[in-house]
């Protein structure tokens, strides 16, 4: 049964795509069966995994209120071992066309069960919101990455969000877990960046992964070559960090083979 990541947090700019795209492919190169579901209408994730989302024709938007079945439309992408559900700017109108349906909340929960078996893990994209969209990838998902950027007001924010996941938590999905705050764009030349990580890791202690992505040239250029980090970089530092980070959730979810 495989598991489902929702990548979240109302900030934009965080690293919240660049994490699903690279964690997404760094465990398809440690040869798990992936898919990522690109829920956000900016569809960067899309593009970045080399699709062109003005060809796109359906998205999960149009699996959860059009009944298109989510199986027809995953796309291949250039890893063996990863697929992508992809999105276009269509996504934007999919709350409002929402808001009358019944179990609103659990559209993506229901178009995306299917899946479960058929992937080790799915990585949700979510769009820099609390719409209904992100609460659907909230109430399909088993568990949470939340990425934090290094920055002045790193932690702006947050309580919202562990608030809006409490909620979620309560009235909609009681199993879903936070898998992790994971440190983003850290630079160890700054005084800043080292404030953020001892101020991050004191208020969440063992919540945070021990993997802390770096500021990495290579993790913002990779989108215009539509690949992964580690399809042109493999031993650049932002490609080891992503593998870390897929070796930290692999084995704390109980996948030895990485680890021995
Ligand atoms: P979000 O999806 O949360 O809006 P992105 O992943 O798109 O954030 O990242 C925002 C910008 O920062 C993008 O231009 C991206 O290429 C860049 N970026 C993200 N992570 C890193 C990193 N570790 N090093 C350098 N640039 C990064
Ligand atoms: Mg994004």
């Amino acid at each position: 049964m495989g598991k489902i990541i929702a990548i979240a947090n109302q900030k934009g700019g965080v690293g919240k795509t660049t994490t699903a795209m690279n964690l997404a492919a760094s465990l398809a190169v440690l040869e798990f069966k992936t898919l990522v579901i690109d829920a956000d209408p900016q569809a960067n994730t899309t593009s970045g995994l080399g699709h062109d989302p003005k060809s796109i024709e359906a998205s999960i938007y149009e699996c959860m209120v059009d009944g298109v079945k989510v199986e027809e439309i995953i796309r291949k992408t250039s890893l063996e071992n990863l697929d992508l559900v992809p999105s276009h700017i269509d996504l934007v109108g999919a709350e409002v066309e929402m808001i009358n349906l019944e179990n609103r909340e659990e559209k993506m929960k229901e178009v995306i069960s299917s899946l479960k078996d058929l992937y080790d893990f799915i990585i949700i994209d979510c769009s820099p919101s609390l719409g209904l969209i992100t609460i659907n990838a909230l109430t399909a998902a088993n568990s949470v990455i939340i990425p934090v950027q290094c920055e002045y007001f790193a932690l702006e924010g947050l309580g919202k969000l562990l608030n809006t996941i409490k909620i979620i938590q309560t009235r909609l999905n009681p199993d879903l877990e936070i898998e992790g705050i994971l440190l983003t764009m850290y630079d160890v030349r700054l005084r800043l960046s080292n404030q953020v990580v001892e101020e991050v890791r004191f208020h969440f202690k063992n919540m945070v992964f021990d993997t802390i992505i770096p500021r990495n040239v290579r993790l913002s250029e990779s989108p215009s070559f539509g690949l992964p980090v580690i399809s042109f970089d493999a031993d650049g530092k932002g490609s080891i960090a992503y593998l870390n980070l897929a070796g930290e959730i692999a084995k704390k979810n109980g996948h030895q083979k990485v680890t021995e």
